[in-house]
């Protein structure tokens, strides 16, 4: 009898619940404890609850969770205004001008808080002559904040205090199913922002997840809208995917979908040459590796392996045209680096980074004198190695360069010695060196640089 009185209870409160447009999942069935969300996230929906709001632990967060990840944070959706938010949480501040959100401070963490959105009816919509939307930042309801949100995965609202989810477009079962669908008509949608075609690929290949074919079928006739998405924010996205520790898979689908032309013009080129092909392939799989072990990877090391054989093609165009390599190297990183730069919006403060690592590759092939030793005090030594080891697991350069500078790097003083090269042999002789004048130390780096040795000089450029 107990037993099933029990039984009938457990049914209860495991069954899904529909309230309005919305289903709501008990705890019993989804299984999100309220603990598997951050401490902040716990404060934040506490807080804006205990002073009559509501408040949702939302997107990608609760996604992550549902497929047994760990999310990398976590965002809050509420009823309250950024100035109802802000009076409640003394340690916060309001941020962006188009959408103004709010950033809750608990020690390291950060809690970003934003106020449900409408969608912005058709009449009245801001757009541009292609569809895509331009403003859309007026308060609206839960209801309404769901379906402004990309992919039903995406618009899940967790409570902490019931340990609910609230879904207004079938999200659960989708993401049960390992669905990744659009909310709405995929096409409307895409055009709104092309962006979100980016980011299907993106999330489906972080996640293992598939992509709904009707969300994916209007990608092949709408990919030209991406030309008109603002560079900044269009390098913002492929940078998420090549740090996304999934960016193999991600450069695969997008190629796939043959979504990778204009969106790393230069890359379009290395694709399609074997070698490298290959080399960005080592790199970003040595990136997602790095990432997978939790080690700190740079965007500027990736840029630069990105477009490392564009560099050399120029170098080498420059050489035989009969340039001194120094200088040709110096003037073939500039022709790149601008080149890219009109098409893809590589922040200048990864400039000085990038041509690092590419100068050091010539100074690797010098292995007598005080070269070497003078390359080991080099701060981005390690970077300028790894890159080394790169080129030569792509077949570019003799894996017995990269062996060597394994060895002499930790061998002891005489071993060293006993390494280096003599003088000359199969290597360019030390010029002499003229002293420095003054004005030439102030020149600027960008310019070619004959005048030091092959130990080229390297200044940072902002
Ligand atoms: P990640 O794990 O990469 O952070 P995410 O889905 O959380 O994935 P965010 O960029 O952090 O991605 O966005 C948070 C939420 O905001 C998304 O889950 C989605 O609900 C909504 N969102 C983000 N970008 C868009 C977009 N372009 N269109 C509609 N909704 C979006
Ligand atoms: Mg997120």
């Amino acid at each position: 009898m107990i037993k099933r009185i029990l039984k009938n209870v457990f049914r209860k409160s495991a069954r899904i619940k529909t309230v309005g447009n919305a289903q709501v999942i008990p705890f019993k069935l989804h299984g999100v404890a309220r603990e598997q969300i951050s401490y902040g996230s716990q404060k934040v929906t506490d807080g804006l609850q205990a002073a009559g709001f509501q408040a949702y632990v939302v997107g990608g967060a609760v996604r992550d969770l549902l497929l047994g990840r760990i999310p990398k944070d976590f965002d809050v959706a509420t009823n309250a205004t950024p100035e109802e938010i802000r009076s409640v949480f003394r340690r916060s501040r309001i941020i962006g001008r188009r959408f103004r959100l709010v950033h809750v401070m608990f020690g390291e963490e950060v809690v970003e808080v934003s106020t449900f959105r409408s969608l912005i009816e058709s009449e009245d919509a801001q757009t541009d002559e292609h569809g895509r939307l331009l403003r859309d930042n007026q308060f609206g309801d839960q209801e309404q904040d769901a379906a402004r949100r990309d992919f039903t995965a995406n618009a899940l609202y967790y409570d902490p205090a019931t340990q609910d989810i609230i879904d207004y477009h079938g999200g659960y079962s989708d993401t049960r199913k390992h669905l990744l669908r659009m909310i709405g008509d995929p096409k409307v949608r895409f055009r709104e922002d092309p962006v979100r075609m980016l980011r299907a690929v993106r999330l489906s290949a972080k996640l293992a997840i598939r992509l709904d074919e009707a969300t994916a079928a209007p990608i092949a006739t709408m990919k030209d809208l991406l030309d008109n998405v603002p560079q900044a924010r269009l390098l913002d996205e492929v940078l998420k995917m090549l740090l996304s520790g999934h960016s193999v898979e991600c450069i695969q689908q997008l190629r796939k979908m043959n979504l990778h032309h204009g969106l790393l013009p230069l890359l379009d080129v290395i694709l399609e040459q074997p070698m490298g092909e290959k080399f960005v392939m080592l790199a970003l799989r040595s990136t997602d590796e790095r990432l997978s072990q939790d080690k700190p990877v740079s965007p500027a090391f990736l840029f630069a392996a990105l477009l490392w054989h564009e560099v050399l093609a120029a170098w080498k165009l420059r050489l035989q045209q009969g340039e001194r390599p120094v200088g040709a190297m110096h003037a073939a990183m500039d022709d790149v680096l601008a080149r890219q730069k009109k098409q893809l919006a590589i922040p200048h403060r990864h400039d000085a980074v990038m041509k690092e690592i590419w100068l050091m590759q010539q100074r690797f092939m010098q292995r007598s004198g005080q070269r070497p030793y003078r390359l080991l005090e080099q701060p981005r030594f390690r970077a300028g190695f790894d890159f080394l080891l790169l080129r030569s697991a792509s077949g570019e350069v003799d894996d017995e360069l990269g062996l060597w500078w394994d060895e002499f790097q930790d061998a002891s003083a005489e071993r060293q010695a006993e390494m280096l090269h003599p003088e000359g042999a199969g290597e360019k002789k030390r010029r002499r060196r003229k002293p420095r004048k003054k004005k030439e130390v102030a020149a600027d780096s960008g310019a070619s640089n004959e005048s030091t040795d092959q130990g080229t000089d390297i200044r940072a450029v902002d």
